[in-house]
């Protein structure tokens, strides 16, 4: 018998659906560290259960109607963010509103309280654990080639210089990287080229890459690597070259025409919006599908929609994040984000995504560094499981505070010294900030960036200056992956 999304018989009149890694293949790709542990509050495996368990609705699910018979469920703490369900399955669910056994009379409805259990909605009585965090199989590394760049974007963080980094420094650099995997036993290494402009010397990036699957293999370490880059140096060679080295790339948009001209011009004002949209169909042609990641600011809030359809037209990953204030861009108050007008931007753009409802999830791509991919307690890998390493080999905690290095890559573990650091940014998990502990949404929001909180509030266990533009969205990003799910899997297993 064919089986569904959701592990039912096609037959079964309950209809569940929820997305599967392989099903979504979501990017949650961005210029920061990315976040690689899950928190579970109560995984659970149906099939170890006792004859008699005993099971329930926790109560601060959200069960909200979507269009026909369809709705979909949201349980904070369980790995499956939305969860769809048709009216049968929804009045099976609510009979668990007051604690019960699986087991039903009718062997349709004990298989779908069981696909319940399995999805985390259903959870048993008996069981409610505390939230356990999972080990982070990946050690994630900026290299930043070049303090240069062609372009003088009005948010950049950098005090842009000629200092670029030698050859041997950055395989001294990849050296280290590998060192601290090995010696923590992740499974892999996710590398960021990344600058300033990192295209301004492809020949370098190249090098190191293949020094990477070099030192990566003899390790037996998976090896993912990625070139950060604003687009404008593309060119047919480059684009080949990518992708003979099986590199992505992911490129900075923000917006279309004058609304990315404002945020993005060389440095003798000249807009770039036309050599990146060049850049990006070039890629497109040669079978690379570039990642997009738009820094929203309140410069080209207005022209989000045209921005969401410039990108979902191509059908390309993209990251929606929000800019942050820092030391070189502080005088710039006209960036500055007012949380009425960025809510009513996004829910525009939201309204775009709607219209395409992209084959691959979005539930990492809506919402700045939120993810709903996956429960985690920390926003990013920052202190975790990520260097940042500078021209010079000297190693920082997160590319925004690169002049604040804590070792370089003479270190015989850097890593372990980034973990130790108590002086510089701190990235506490969710359950220690203040009234995020208490938050419904806090295993995807995780209390936003460390950094953006520190700058706003001098602590860093407090919520994110932006709750307020959080808690009104993350509803509408689980509907819009409900949509989805109804849209590519309803027809499977109707
Ligand atoms: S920042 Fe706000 S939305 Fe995010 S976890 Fe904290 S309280 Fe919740
Ligand atoms: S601390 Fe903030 S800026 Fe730094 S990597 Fe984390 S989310 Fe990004």
């Amino acid at each position: 018998m064919r089986q569904s999304q959701n592990n039912l018989p096609c037959a079964s009149r309950f209809r569940i659906i929820r997305a599967t890694d392989a099903a979504t293949r979501a990017t949650d790709q961005c210029d920061c560290a990315c976040v690689d542990t899950r928190v579970a509050a109560h995984a659970f495996d149906p099939d170890a259960a006792q004859p008699h368990a005993v099971y329930h609705l926790p109560r601060d699910t959200h069960l909200t109607p979507l269009a026909g018979d369809w709705h979909f469920a949201f349980q904070p703490r369980a790995l499956f963010a939305p969860v769809v369900l048709n009216d049968a399955a929804r009045d099976l669910l609510a009979q668990f509103a007051a604690p019960r056994s699986a087991q039903f009379a009718n062997a349709e409805a004990t298989a779908a309280a069981r696909e319940l259990i399995t999805t985390q909605l259903l959870v048993p009585t008996e069981r409610l654990a505390a939230p356990t965090t999972q080990v982070a199989t990946t050690l994630t590394a900026w290299l930043h080639l070049t303090n240069a760049c062609n372009l003088r974007c009005a948010y950049c963080y950098l005090a842009q210089s000629p200092a670029a980094m030698p050859r041997t420094t950055g395989e001294r650099a990849l050296d280290a990287v590998v060192r601290s995997a090995v010696r923590r036993a992740y499974r892999g290494v996710k590398i960021k080229f990344a600058g300033g402009e990192p295209l301004i010397d492809p020949a370098l990036v190249w090098q190191l890459h293949d020094y990477a699957r070099r030192i990566t293999a003899r390790h037996s370490l998976a090896l993912d690597a990625v070139v950060l880059s604003n687009g404008t140096l593309l060119t047919a060679p480059i684009i080949e070259q990518l992708r003979a080295h099986n590199l992505r790339l992911m490129i900075s948009l923000d917006g279309v025409g004058a609304a990315h001209d404002a945020q993005r011009h060389f440095a003798d004002g000249r807009g770039s919006f036309v050599q990146v949209a060049r850049g990006i169909d070039l890629a497109l042609a040669r079978g690379v599908a570039p990642e997009i990641s738009v820094t929203l600011s309140d410069r080209n809030l207005d022209d989000l929609p045209a921005t969401m359809e410039f990108i979902l037209a191509r059908d390309l990953p993209f990251t929606l994040n929000f800019y942050r204030e820092n030391d070189c861009a502080g005088a710039r108050a006209d960036l500055r984000l007012d949380d009425a007008r960025i809510i009513a931007a996004l829910r525009e753009a939201y309204r775009v995504v709607e219209k395409y409802l992209p084959r691959r999830s979005c539930l990492g791509s809506l919402a700045d560094r939120a993810s709903f991919l996956a429960p985690h307690a920390r926003t990013c890998a920052v202190g975790c499981d990520y260097l940042v390493i500078d021209p010079r080999g000297r190693i920082a905690k997160c590319q925004m505070q690169m002049d604040a290095s804590v070792t370089d890559v003479r270190a015989a573990d850097p890593l372990q010294v980034v973990q130790a650091d108590r002086a510089g940014i701190q990235n506490i998990e969710v359950d220690e900030k203040v009234r995020c502990r208490d938050c419904e949404w806090k295993y995807f929001c995780a209390g936003g960036c460390p950094l953006a909180t520190f700058r706003a509030t001098g602590r860093y266990d407090m919520p994110s200056p932006h709750c307020a533009i959080y808690r009104a969205i993350y509803p509408q990003i689980l509907r819009l992956e409900a949509l989805r799910l109804i849209k590519y899997y309803a027809g499977e297993i109707s």
